[in-house]
């Protein structure tokens, strides 16, 4: 590909020891450390000491994301398949392949024990831990390069696939450096400006004609028509950088996909065949996005449909990969969400189970048609009783928690058998739904949110032996570095 060029000149190399070493040292950088200091604090406890033998190097670096994955997430989607197909995942036969590495992952950002994805990406993509919702931009202002600007500094070729928008916060954190994310005009300009050679996943409106005519030499699919025609190998693979946008914003679900958009799986396929056609080398990012989307609206069957989307791309690669020994993979996730689980008793769970993967629409698509948007806000379900002073005295004086008097009356209404949620962020509709399908699907959710949980990390390849048994999420920085054995990156 083409040298990296219009990059803004704010762009600057930053190591880790450096990043840390400006924030604890310089005026500015003790108004950065009382900002994140739980960064700090982090960085003097290291979790898990990386190997430091200099370890294999790759060729190529294939890295996947099933974002907002909890380890039920897995559980679940590894029993719908045998339950569906008799077979497993792809994601857990691939722990027994010989010289798969296995590690768990601590996820927290600069600023929140529970991350975000933009945080959580950013760790990758640049490795320094920053505050959620920024992109590449620390507390300070610095901007560590991201992975795909090295590597394209390095002569490789670089690609991003997703279901989400691509200009969303996961392909960002490997290619752009924003103090926000939800600058996604900014990103989708970055993504252009930066050169990336393959991009694939929804976020057309992002994508207007007058920015486009800033890359005349780009190829612009927008249809499933356009995206099977290039497969077919009727268009022209020597023609240069490529952008496929199918949706306006986030691809569909897998369960509502009915063949309009591509599947992730063949997304991976066009962008592995593009970026192996040089002779350089690639690093591409492959993300299920929407995992995280199903999760958030507390959908256990939409979720365990993305889940398994994620793990047919993930066989597609993994078939690419076959009698290849030049390219590392890593498959994990950024943060869990949601924590599901199945968690009831008897012959009912695999009846659940049989219910889960029969789901046909998405919760996003009940909403719309009661007519109402799918939100996260909207509290419902708030009682007014009137406060009961004895017991929130016992409760306060065992926990030294005072209950507000929302809590008191739940309280109350559950010893006389009412079902209120306790939790309050489990007041939202969305996951009120979730928690009625949760009595005939056997899985219930402790929350909304992301969570501050450990997650999986799987890896097979040259340089997958740097990773360590216990790593930090900055940590996979270094290890695609140091595969890639890169030249440091420099200013632009
Ligand atoms: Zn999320």
């Amino acid at each position: 590909m083409e040298p990296t060029k219009h990059v803004p000149h704010l762009v600057q190399p930053l190591d880790r020891r450096a990043f840390l070493g400006i924030s604890l040292g310089s005026a500015a950088g003790l108004a950065a450390a009382t900002a994140f200091s739980p960064a700090i604090a982090r960085a003097r406890q290291p979790v898990g000491a990386m190997p430091e033998k200099p370890g294999r190097t790759a060729h190529n670096v294939i890295f996947m994301v099933a974002d907002g994955m909890s380890f039920g997430t897995l559980s679940l989607a590894e029993i719908a398949s045998r339950a569906q197909h008799a077979t497993g995942t792809n994601w857990v036969a691939l722990w027994g392949r010989e010289g798969a590495k296995r590690s768990v992952m601590r996820t927290a950002s600069a600023d929140s024990l529970v991350t975000d994805s933009s945080a959580g990406s950013s760790a990758w993509g640049g490795g320094v831990h920053i505050n959620n919702d920024a992109v590449n931009f620390a507390p300070d202002g610095r901007l560590p390069v991201p992975i795909l600007v090295h590597a394209a500094q390095n002569g490789k070729a670089t690609g991003l696939v997703t279901t989400t928008r691509v200009t969303h916060a996961t392909p960002a954190g490997f290619v752009a450096n924003c103090p926000t994310r939800n600058s996604e005009d900014e990103i989708a300009r970055q993504i252009l400006d930066r050169r990336v050679d393959v991009v694939l996943g929804g976020g057309s409106k992002y994508f207007p004609d007058s920015l486009l005519a800033t890359r005349p030499d780009l190829r612009v699919l927008r249809t499933r028509a356009a995206f099977d025609a290039e497969m077919n190998g009727m268009g022209d693979p020597a023609s240069g950088p490529l952008l496929g946008v199918f949706q306006p914003s986030h691809c569909l679900y897998e369960c509502e996909r009915n063949e309009i958009d591509p599947s992730l799986s063949d997304m991976a396929l066009m962008a592995l065949r593009r970026l192996s056609s040089g002779k350089n080398g690639f690093v591409l990012q492959i993300e299920g996005g929407r995992v995280d989307h199903a999760a958030h609206a507390n959908d256990a069957g939409t979720m365990v449909g993305e889940q398994l989307a994620f793990d047919r791309a993930l066989g597609t690669v993994l078939q690419w990969m076959q009698n290849r020994d030049d390219t590392l993979l890593i498959v994990t996730t950024d943060h869990g969400n949601a924590n599901p689980g199945l968690t009831l008793y008897g012959p009912e769970t695999y009846k659940g189970i049989e219910r889960l993967c029969s789901v046909r629409h998405s919760f996003e698509w009940i909403f719309e048609q009661l007519g109402m948007k799918l939100q996260y806000d909207d509290v419902t379900g708030r009682n007014k009783l009137s406060e009961e002073d004895r017991v929130g005295s016992v409760v306060r004086e065992a926990t030294g928690i005072q209950l507000v008097p929302d809590e008191i009356a739940a309280f109350v209404g559950s010893l006389k058998g009412k079902r209120p949620q306790l939790f309050e962020p489990m007041s939202r509709s969305s996951s009120i739904l979730g928690s009625c399908l949760a009595n005939h699907y056997g899985v219930g959710f402790i929350s909304p949110n992301h969570t501050a949980d450990f997650v999986e990390v799987t890896a097979i390849g040259p340089g997958s032996e740097r990773i360590a048994p216990f790593i930090d999420n900055i940590d996979l920085h270094e290890v695609m570095l140091g595969a890639l054995d890169l030249r440091p990156a420099r200013a632009i």
